[in-house]
């Protein structure tokens, strides 16, 4: 059985959504598209906001990793028009909106209300009263490797409903499948309910 990895960047895995490198043409792997917030280059924007444009095809699940991060050499005002204009897209085509956030969370929540469709906080690793904020403004978390062996994370696991959650390696090698064994036990479900769970959850996200 093979297990849906809800964001990555290897392009071997074709059950899940591949994160396209910027600049980059699509396969025919469902895949996400967006500007991250360390990949934002002022003298080039134009240039990626127009690839972004020209490279939606039917493939494309969502916009993104797009959003803040603290440590992006570009200043934290470039960063949110940039993720403003990237919210847009996503509005304007109807896909939901894959978030890399970086200390940034409550800046991320504010933005919520010009999104018009799901977002979906990526690589979500910490604890649970940020967790809950975001779960509050009606956000999904995506867990990684780190759930595999962060208690606190795990804790925070226990607090997010299952219609509110996703799995994924993004740059991690590892196997996806340990991580939904993982999450089905803390959750106290089959695997398989898990699965069938998540991909319930990707229709509600690409449905708005
Ligand atoms: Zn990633």
């Amino acid at each position: 059985m093979e297990f849906f990895d809800f964001h990555h960047h290897k392009k071997n895995i074709s059950f899940g959504i591949y994160n396209l490198d910027l600049n980059s043409v699509p396969t025919d792997i469902p895949y996400s598209i967006g500007i991250h917030p360390k990949a934002i280059n002022i003298r080039t924007l134009e240039e990626q906001f127009q690839w972004i444009e020209s490279t939606i095809t039917e493939n494309c699940i969502a916009i993104g990793e797009c959003g803040l991060d603290s440590f992006a050499e570009a200043d934290l005002k470039m960063q949110e028009d940039v993720f403003l204009r990237q919210i847009t897209i996503a509005n304007e085509i109807k896909k939901p909106v894959i978030i890399h956030c970086v200390r940034k969370f409550y800046e991320v929540i504010s933005f919520k209300k010009y999104a018009e469709q799901p977002m979906i906080i990526h690589g979500f690793n910490k604890k649970e009263s940020i967790a809950e904020d975001l779960l509050k403004n009606n956000f999904y978390l995506s867990f990684g490797k780190a759930l595999l062996y962060n208690l606190s994370l795990q804790n925070t696991l226990r607090i997010t409903p299952l219609d509110k959650i996703f799995l994924e390696t993004d740059n991690d090698d590892f196997d996806i499948r340990d991580l939904y064994l993982k999450v089905a036990e803390i959750k106290a479900i089959s695997p398989e309910d898990l699965h069938q769970q998540v991909l319930e959850n990707l229709e509600t996200i690409k449905n708005g």
